[in-house]
């Protein structure tokens, strides 16, 4: 397999922050060409047996996926585990531990809002969340949003939910190592996700791959909906300084609110090793 596939290998359903279902997903995946499919939800892997039948029905290849929220640095930084094994008793314990704090941090969350005069958010968000052990900040900006707070989620994040706005809440998600090693210990590959995303200073980014590398993590998204054309020639060389394989993927969340369609990326620029090449025992 080359570099010219349309995979998409990073997008989210209703089981975590995403709104559609798993199979109206792999429906619009298909419809958009994609090749080869991955769902992978915030630290929950409940949709993976849905969303590979669906991608079968739709006559797509898929690969199982997951993306851990992760503190590096005191930043979240996301881990994105592709080929997963599902049933792996660690990688499921290990989710079920990251998931954990998410209630209490919604309720904080809340109540920060609540001293800004936004009263009731935790039971507005409650409103959107189809799995009750992943509230996440996506909810609250959606119920933010159809109550006229804000204009779009986009606005919410600026204004109340990033480090520093009154509805942000410091939060310990799982250590780097640990995520790498619930991938690996899965059979799968980790990925960083989306690295322009997290504004580290180079040495910061210099350390995050060097001890991403060091705990066996494998791949880096080069081309994701979060990254500019010029951060695709940053992170195609980041792959290759680094030895890591490059992913694409759009994170499509919603119609309505994704800037990325599922599958409209442009491919991954020559030169680097495809995760899908890695991969190829574990497409299903
Ligand atoms: P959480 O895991 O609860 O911290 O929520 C993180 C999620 O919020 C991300 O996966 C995105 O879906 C969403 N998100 C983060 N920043 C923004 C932003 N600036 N605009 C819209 N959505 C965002
Ligand atoms: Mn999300
Ligand atoms: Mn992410
Ligand atoms: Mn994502």
């Amino acid at each position: 397999m080359t570099s010219i596939l349309n995979a998409d290998l990073h997008c989210h359903s209703v089981v975590s922050d995403g709104t559609l279902t798993p199979e109206a997903l792999a429906e619009r995946a298909a419809s958009h060409g994609v090749e080869l499919w991955a769902l992978t939800d915030h630290d929950e892997i409940g949709g993976q047996a849905r969303a590979a039948a669906a991608a079968k029905a739709v006559g797509m290849r898929y690969v199982t996926g997951v993306e851990i929220s992760v503190t590096f640095l005191g930043k979240t930084v996301h881990i994105v585990g592709l080929g997963i094994n599902t049933d792996n008793a660690d990688l499921c314990e290990g989710l079920e531990r990251t998931r954990g704090g998410r209630r209490l941090r919604a309720q904080d969350m809340a109540d920060g809002l609540a001293k800004v005069g936004i009263k009731g958010a935790f039971e507005g968000a409650l409103q959107y969340v189809s799995n009750p052990d992943l509230i996440s900040r996506t909810h609250f900006a959606r119920h933010l949003v159809e109550t006229g707070v804000c204009r779009d989620t986009n606005e919410v994040f600026r204004k109340y939910l990033t480090e520093g706005k009154p509805g942000f809440v410091e939060h310990r998600w799982a250590s780097l190592k640990d995520a790498v090693g619930w991938i690996t210990g899965a059979g799968g590959m980790a990925v960083v996700a989306h690295p322009a995303r997290y504004k580290f200073t180079p040495n910061e980014e210099y350390a995050l791959f060097t001890e991403f590398k060091g705990h066996g993590g494998r791949g880096v998204e080069v081309v994701t909906g979060s990254h500019s054309a010029a951060e695709y020639v940053t992170y195609a060389a980041t792959a290759q300084e680094f030895g890591l394989a490059a992913s694409r993927g759009s994170d499509f969340h919603s119609p309505l609110e994704s800037h990325t369609e599922l599958g409209t990326l442009p491919y991954l620029p020559g030169g680097l090793t495809p995760v899908w090449e890695l991969l190829a025992a574990r497409i299903q």
